[in-house]
């Protein structure tokens, strides 16, 4: 996986914190896809705010921005805009 070096020190703390934590987007496939109706984003968006380790979760997904997948519950485009207000 490649990562930006300066989204390392976030990666550990968010994977140390996966070591207490299962999170409800574990094996759920909406996760990874590229499209999604807007019901299944609110759904996510829903889930992921109540999810124990949202912080280290959004912290590493700002610093590293993954280019796939939906993290804490949005793509990267909407952390683009959340980190910029
Ligand atoms: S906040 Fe992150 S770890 Fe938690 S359910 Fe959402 S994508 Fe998974």
């Amino acid at each position: 996986m490649h990562m930006r070096p300066e989204a390392k020190p976030a990666w550990d703390r968010l994977t140390f914190a996966l070591q207490e934590v299962e999170p409800d987007c574990l094996d759920d496939e909406r996760y990874i896809a590229d499209l999604l109706q807007n019901g299944e984003k609110r759904l996510l968006a829903s889930i992921c705010s109540a999810c124990p380790i949202l912080t280290e979760c959004m912290e590493y997904a700002i610093t590293d921005q993954p280019k796939a997948g939906w993290w804490p519950g949005v793509q990267l485009k909407q952390l683009d805009r959340k980190e910029a207000a």
